[in-house]
Order: C-alpha cells, then structure tokens, then sequence
C-alpha cells in the first residue's frame, strides 16, 4: 500500500510554526516512506477563507522546500484539492448518512442553542446538544419548514460507546460516546464542517496517515464515529504535540512571531527554520542537531516523536540559522541583505555589479556574527558613511593609551604608502608597525581597530578597513582622534 500524507490546512491566516511544522512532519513521513505527500485546502470556513492566505501558506511551503505531489496549484489524480470545489461530492455522503439514520435535520435556533448550552454550564454539565431535534414527527418538520427554518445536518452519536483511536504517537486513546453530543456535519447554507468534509477528502484521496497538531485530537472521535457510520476504512493518526513559548504558555506572538515569511523577511534562511522546527517535537537518536532536509528525510519516524509538549526557543532557533548563514557563500547573505540595506537607506535602488563584488565582501566580513541577515543593518555603521562614535568608556580608554599617537600616525603613513588595500596588505601594514615600536600586536591593532570603528569588538579590521577605502580610513581616524581631544 503507498503512503498517502496530506496537509490540510485552512487559509485564514498565514502559515504559522505550528502549521509548518504539521506539514514537514507530514512530508518527511511521506518521502521517508516512498509514498505520496499531498496539500489539500480546507477552506468551507467562507467567511475567514481567502485566496489571499492560501497563496501565503504555499509560498511559505515553498520557499521552506516542502514540496507536494498533489495539491491545488498541481493537480492530482484525486482532486480537486479545495474543499469548496468539492460540495457535490460532500452531498452524496450527506445523503447516505441521513438514508441510513445517521444523520438528521436539526431546525434548532441560534437562541434555542444557547439557551440550552447555558443551561448545561449552570449544572456543571459539558455543553453539547441533547437531541431535541433527534425524533421529529413529520408534523413538527413542516412546523419548522412553514416557519421558514433552515435546517443544519447533525450526526446521530451512538450512545454508550467507547471509541478508540491507536494513536501513532499517543497510544490508545479512548473517547466516550456520551461525551460528545450529535455534532453539525453540515451548516444551514449546505457548507460542510471540518469534521465531516475532512473524512470524506481523507477517505476519498485515499490518505493513509493523518499526522497534525494535538488540537485536534478532540475532533477524532467525531471523526472516527463518521467513517464507522460510513463503512470507510480510517487512516492512522498521530497527534503531534503542542507548541509551547519558554515560559510553557502556548505559543503565542508573545514568544515572538509565529509567521514562517516573517522569519524570511528577517532574514532567516530555510534550512534553518526547517531543521529547527524538525526538532520541535521530534528527536534524533545521537546527539548531531544540523540535519539538511534530505537528511531528516532518511532519519525520520514518527517513534521518535515525543507526546510532551515542544518548546520554542528564540535563542536556540538563532543558535541554528547562524550555523546556516557562516555555511552559506557570502554571496548568498550579500543578496539576502540588500533589501535591509536599502530599506534603511544604506544602499541605493540599483546596485552596481561592483557595489555588488563590495557587499559580497562586507557579507563575508561579518556573516560569522550574524544571527539572522537583518541584523546586518546593526553593522551597516562600520561600513557606511565616515562616521565614527566613540563606543563607550572601554574604548575611550584605549585611544588615550600611552603609544596610540604614534601608532595612528605610523599606520596613516603606512596607509597612505599603498597602492592596492587589501586584507593581506593591511596584515602586513600592522605587523611591521608592531615590529617598529616594539609594541605587542594588542597595542597596534585595538588602537586602529577603536580609531576606525569607535568599538573595541566587531569584524576582523583587516576586512573592514579594504571595504572602506583609504580616505575613508583617514577621515574616520582623524574624526576620532578629535573627538578624543574635545572630549578631554
Ligand atoms: N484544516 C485543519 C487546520 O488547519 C487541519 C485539520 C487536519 O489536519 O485534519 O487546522
């Protein structure tokens, strides 16, 4: 039998990390089996639906490389993929269920609901819907139809029966009938619900495994109850666990966006959102936490997929997309900063293919201190314009050291002596004044370091100061030094 995994989600709203993560899970089980992964667009919620979301949704998917077999935008022998271009297939199984028993018109109102939901929240009680409409005479529906009711289509729950679900992740899992209240299978307006419509796509696409987030482990029952009530043949499910912020409240904005193109805006890159969100609930056997796509898919199962709640961590997903962005060629992180480069006004609309070869050069002198490549913009002052702003104490301490005028002095000889600035260049400029005066390395390059960049830390100074020029070198150092005498 071919493994069939589906993603379904609903668009109203962009792809969140937990719905990526629901879909890489679903993926990597699918490839990982040899079988089929498949996008299905569930979108009967007309009023929160747009087109607009869905096409965020599998732009992210994309842009993550979760790439599906069938789906929307591809086609597929089972289609078509969204829900609302399904409506006639849905009516053929409502009108099984309703020939069979069980199912039901319902004309309750709005009111009546609530008044009866309330009523049960009094008592302490589970608010579900008591049946009224179970057993009506023909006498009472066309009191209801003359009324100008419009019914919804409920399904009949068996009473007194315990329902099992073998949980891929959880383990059995048993739910009581009497818990769970004839649920709507189709609104007023003929739209099906989530839980009828999905049972009818999973079981007619022929998925095999249902792999999605816990919340959605209290919908299985109903869903279980639709199949076994339909004679269909019911997937495997797995309920992966839940998403929680550091301080162990559900993961919210709180916790810092949830959006995954957020994540790309800022400069995140894909593997590492990928291999981030791969280990949000799943664990590999050794210790090795770098795993490419191609590898997880060859290392992935759902044993390893643990029931306790994952836990997102800000530091550690930074901890991970640095280690992608030191892999990645400087060119890569160059065309990733221009847009927030731009956008701070650093750099023009059109780049040049020399401004380019100096942005691949600026990325490749700070892409090891680079956590996400918006970032860069924090660093654009070491490279932009011919300003210098003494840092802080510490570094107004090392221009007032005791050889730092010689040693600016020499180096600005020394600068103005050659003829093509280049990283070597400048090793070679700082070591032969080191052997000069006699000075410890410390005592030539902090002192320059502080002249040029106003900070005792930051990015190699042989790579800054090429990307500088010389006579933006020289102003920067003379702008410093005067700082330092009206300063005193
Ligand atoms: N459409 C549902 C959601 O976005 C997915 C349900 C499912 O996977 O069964 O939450």
């Amino acid at each position: 039998m071919t493994v069939r995994v589906r993603y379904a989600p609903s668009p109203t709203g962009p792809l969140h990390i937990g719905g990526a993560r629901s879909a890489l899970f679903d993926f990597l089980y699918a490839r990982a089996k040899g079988g089929k992964f498949i996008v299905r667009v569930e979108d009967t919620d007309l009023e929160r639906s747009s087109r607009e979301s869905e096409d965020h949704i599998l732009e992210a998917l994309q842009w993550l490389g979760i790439t599906w077999d069938e789906g929307v935008d591809v086609g597929g022998e089972y289609g078509p993929y969204r829900q609302t271009e399904r409506l006639s297939i849905y009516q053929s199984f409502t009108q099984r269920l309703l020939e069979q028993g069980n199912a039901y018109y319902c004309y309750c109102s709005e009111e009546e609901l609530e008044a009866e939901r309330q009523g049960l929240i009094a008592q302490g009680e589970t608010p579900r819907y008591l049946g009224k409409c179970r057993c009506l005479s023909e006498e009472q529906i066309q009191n209801h139809i003359a009324q100008g009711r419009n019914p919804v289509v409920r399904f009949r729950v068996p009473e007194n029966q315990a329902i099992k679900i073998n949980d891929l992740v959880r383990g059995e899992v048993v739910f009581d009938s009497n818990g769970v209240g004839d649920f709507v299978i189709v609104k007023s307006d003929g739209i099906p619900t989530y839980n009828f419509a999905v049972v009818i796509d999973d079981s007619t696409m022929q998925i095999t495994h249902v792999i999605r987030g816990e919340e959605h482990l209290s919908n299985t029952p109903r869903q279980v109850l639709i199949y076994q009530a339909l004679g269909l043949a019911e997937p495997s499910f797995g309920h992966v666990s839940l998403i929680l912020g550091k301080d162990r409240s559900k993961m919210s904005k709180r916790h810092g966006s949830t959006s995954v193109l957020h994540y790309r805006d800022k400069g995140y890159l894909p593997e590492a959102i990928v291999n981030f969100i791969a280990l949000l609930g799943w664990a590999p056997t050794g210790e090795e936490e770098f795993f490419s796509m191609s590898e997880l898919i060859s290392v992935f199962d759902l044993d390893r997929v643990a029931k306790s709640p994952a836990v997102f961590d800000m530091d550690k997903l930074n901890y991970i997309n640095g280690h992608y962005i030191r892999k990645s060629s400087p060119e890569t992180i160059a065309k990733l900063a221009i847009p927030h480069l731009q956008e701070a006004g650093f750099l023009p609309d059109i780049i040049t293919t020399e401004g380019f070869q100096w942005l691949t050069n600026m990325a490749a002198a700070i892409q090891e201190h680079l956590a996400y490549v918006a970032q860069v913009v924090e660093f654009a002052g070491l490279f932009f314009g011919e300003e210098v702003t003494i840092e802080d104490e510490e570094a107004r301490s090392v221009l007032q050291g005791e050889h730092v005028h010689t040693v600016i002095d020499l180096f600005l000889t020394k600068l103005a002596g050659v003829e093509v600035l280049t990283p070597e260049s400048v090793k070679i400029i700082l070591k032969s004044i080191g052997k000069e005066l006699k000075l410890g390395g410390k005592h030539v390059f902090m002192p320059v370091r502080v002249a040029i960049t106003g900070q005792v830390h930051g990015p190699e100074l042989d790579n800054i100061i090429p990307l500088l020029g010389k006579q933006n070198v020289q102003n920067r150092i003379r702008l410093a030094m005067a700082q330092l005498v009206d300063g005193q």
